[in-house]
């Protein structure tokens, strides 16, 4: 099944699809296809889906690779943790305190019993915190956008999301069984076509965009979304998974950031990112919440969080008010790492947000680069198909407050290294350059 070389390289998700549109449909076929491939890239050493830490996230760990065998002393830029508060020992504390007391898991889903007085606080501070009536929780992000999507949609009402949209969002509407359609990434005039479109055909239009997106690390034009609300009057969700605890003067989020908290209806954000624990909430008007509590399944038929994970919420978001400084940090890093990046000659899209992703669209480039980066103590996974499309590769490096400069440094020198090696980067740039800034004056300039 497999034609030439180049095939061995793609993502497996990419395979299936090749070989539905063959027309193999066999769940047995398309296994073992997949797992030849599978077995094809970890020989090779290609494989980089597979590799583990040994010892839980943080900015520098032992990864081990399966495939190779090797276990490499690595900086990681994979973790969406953002603020660093995993490792946090007031957090920790917390986190070690809830179980003593409340014990290890719920047993059981929100409306059956599942729900305990760290809950309640939780969902409390969270309405608090990004400015509305009401929050609740959902035990993972993908679960809420999926239980709030799929059950807010009457038969008359209709749904636009970007085209670049998370997984869970896409899932969501589908599952809703109502009309749908999707605008082009970031684009206002796309959106106002479809609005202009679709607006007298329903009673309601939901729009669902993210603040800025997993995979390309760039910002939603929030405020120009927002301003077509007078025109055609539409319900806004947006997904803050990539920028609560990140941005605004409390760490509210994107919307906080830019004061447009009260034209949005529906606040969502996942709770595994800044806050370091897991789980999801949605924040919206009091008069919504028994329509969702009520008729979204992940909510109703799925256990509810771990008091560990809401201690953890908690003292997270305790963190968040006690230390705007860990933000200063993180965008300070940021702006630090990309400058240097965009200087070497590296190509990172539109990406603004702690998201700095380097677009490497030749599959076998990408898993190569990738490899060496490994080999060198760089720990990033490959971003293939389907989380991007089958010729946008890219290498994500996810920033987070407790990466030291030091660790930046290091990794952007084999970058530079890399990226001359494989004809990323313009020649002309000497990989020397880019060092004689320091991290202070980078801050400071953006
Ligand atoms: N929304 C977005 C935009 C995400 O990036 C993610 C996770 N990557 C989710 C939702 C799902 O969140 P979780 O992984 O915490 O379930």
């Amino acid at each position: 099944m497999q034609s030439n070389s180049s095939d061995s390289l793609n993502s497996l998700a990419l395979l299936k699809k090749q070989l539905n549109s063959q027309g193999v449909h066999s769940f047995e076929a398309i296994a073992e296809a997949l797992y030849q491939q599978k077995q094809r890239q970890s020989q090779a050493g290609l494989y980089s889906q597979d590799r583990f830490t040994q010892t839980g996230s943080d900015c520098e760990a032992v990864v081990i690779s399966p495939s190779t065998g090797e276990s490499v002393n690595c900086i990681l830029w994979c973790i969406n943790h953002y603020l660093g508060l995993n490792r946090n020992p007031r957090v920790i504390d917390r986190a070690r305190e809830a179980i003593a007391q409340f014990g290890t898991g719920c047993g059981t889903s929100a409306l059956s019993g599942g729900m305990s007085a760290l809950h309640k606080a939780v969902e409390a501070r969270l309405a608090q915190l990004v400015g509305k009536e009401r929050a609740i929780l959902f035990p993972t992000g993908y679960t809420t956008n999926l239980g709030v999507l799929s059950a807010l949609p009457g038969k008359h009402d209709f749904l636009l999301f970007d085209r670049e949209a998370h997984a869970s969002i896409i899932d969501g509407v589908k599952l809703s069984g109502r009309k749908f359609s999707s605008f082009r990434h970031n684009s206002i005039d796309d959106l106002e076509r479809k609005l202009r479109r679709y607006r007298e055909q329903y009673d309601n239009i939901i729009v669902i965009v993210e603040s800025a997106y997993s995979m390309s690390g760039d910002l939603a034009p929030l405020k120009e979304i927002v301003s077509l609300k007078q025109t055609y009057d539409f319900h806004l969700y947006v997904d803050e998974a990539h920028t609560f605890g990140l941005y605004g003067k409390d760490g509210a989020g994107y919307c906080q950031e830019l004061g447009i908290t009260d034209s949005v209806d529906f606040i969502m954000s996942t709770l595994s990112k800044a806050t370091a624990s897991i789980g999801g909430f949605i924040a919206c008007k009091a008069k919504y919440i028994p329509l969702l509590e009520w008729c979204a399944n992940s909510f109703i038929f799925q256990a509810s969080l771990t008091p560990g994970d809401a201690a953890t919420i908690l003292a997270a978001l305790d963190e968040l008010a006690d230390r705007p400084s860990l933000r200063t940090q993180l965008h300070a890093k940021n702006a630090y790492m990309r400058q240097k990046l965009l200087s070497i000659g590296f190509n990172l899209g539109n990406s603004q947000s702690p998201i700095v992703p380097i677009f490497i669209p030749d599959p076998e480039k990408l898993l190569q680069f990738n490899k060496e980066l490994f080999e060198r103590g760089i720990f990033s996974v490959s971003i293939v198909y389907p989380a991007v499309k089958p010729a946008e590769g890219r290498l994500r490096f996810i920033l987070n407050a407790s990466h030291t400069y030091e660790q930046i440094d290091r990794t952007l020198d084999a970058l530079a290294h890399l990226g001359k090696k494989y004809g990323l980067i313009s020649p002309k740039t000497s990989s020397r350059e880019w060092l004689s800034l320091a991290p202070s004056q980078i801050a400071l300039a953006s």
